[in-house]
């Protein structure tokens, strides 16, 4: 598809999709998200040879929340190769994503990197070896969309972390079994500081742009094997939204990761990273207008990895 003909599509999209801007519900549980006006959406799409386009509110920030552990997953891939899978599964785990249930029955090993749990022990994998794992991501954030001025929203990080007992509770139960190396709230602190990063479609969907690049990043450099992305694209349409993977997979048809701040980033493996945004959730925790958006431009353009 000609780049000029993006820009058209896009605000095709963004006008059919209009009637389901501002439905669903905002997510309160974290008190600064509760506060973030509904009727708002953008779209960004970013094609392999470093180009974006966007239609709608694509330059206003949002707040990444769980989209960040596609990047956690995938720093932690880069620098311990596959150790990481000895810690944490990838199968869906059919409970909620701060769910603490299933965590007993199987050992104190999270079923995925994308639920909370799993989530909290990549970032204590890569914790590890980098030191800090929020300023990793955010370091990579920056350097792929070439966007210095990407930041940690710390009103988010300090009202999530107020209300964090459930992801407390979560990290001392992984660290009773041994799953966590690091110190638990030091642990916490970073897995919310990179949930609270505040990025814009555009600087979203050209940080993705490695995984629709096979592990290519922005400077042609190789961050990841092709085998990695490959898996890191599995896991995301397997486990990347929530409850919903099995329809998020039937109506849009490629890889997706969803965060409860309303965005979703999802991957055309060789064609180009989407980052939709749109605060309204609907009950299983995806954005309303952005998993309508998705499906509209999937099905526009014929793109999908099936
Ligand atoms: N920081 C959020 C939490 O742990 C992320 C949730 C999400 O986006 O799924 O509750």
């Amino acid at each position: 598809m000609a780049a000029v003909d993006m820009d058209q599509l896009l605000a095709q999209v963004t006008r059919e999709i209009e009637p389901q801007i501002g439905t669903g519900t905002v997510a309160d549980y974290i008190p600064a998200l509760g506060a973030v006006d509904p009727n708002q959406f953008g779209i960004a799409v970013a094609l392999p040879d470093g180009t974006c386009h966007g239609s709608g509110q694509w330059t206003e920030p949002f707040s990444l929340q769980s989209i960040s552990k596609i990047f956690t997953l995938a720093l932690a891939l880069a620098q311990n190769d596959e150790d990481i899978w000895w810690r944490v599964g990838r199968e869906p785990s059919g409970t909620a994503f701060n769910s603490l249930v299933q965590l007993e029955y199987e050992n104190g090993i999270p079923r995925n990197p994308f639920i909370n749990a799993g989530a909290l022990v990549v970032t204590d994998q890569l914790a590890g070896v980098v030191g800090d794992a929020t300023e990793a991501v955010l370091d990579f954030l920056r350097a792929e969309s070439g966007n210095p001025d990407i930041r940690c929203d710390e009103v988010v990080a300090a009202s999530e972390e107020d209300h964090g007992d459930r992801i407390l509770a979560l990290t001392h139960f992984l660290a009773s079994y041994g799953n966590i190396h690091g110190d638990v709230r030091d642990i916490v602190r970073q897995y919310v500081r990179h949930c609270s990063i505040a990025i814009n479609c555009r600087d979203l969907a050209l940080s993705g742009l490695f995984l629709a690049r096979h592990g290519l990043l922005r400077d042609g450099s190789r961050m990841l094997a092709h085998n990695h992305t490959k898996r890191i694209n599995a896991v995301m349409l397997t486990c990347g939204t929530y409850d919903a993977a099995g329809e998020f997979a039937y109506r849009v048809g490629i890889p997706g990761k969803s965060g409860v701040g309303g965005g979703i980033l999802a991957i055309v493996p060789g064609r180009c990273s989407i980052a939709v945004w749109g605060p309204g959730l609907d009950r299983r925790g995806n954005s309303v207008s952005g998993v309508a958006a998705l499906d509209r431009f999937t099905a526009l353009t014929d793109w999908s990895v099936f």
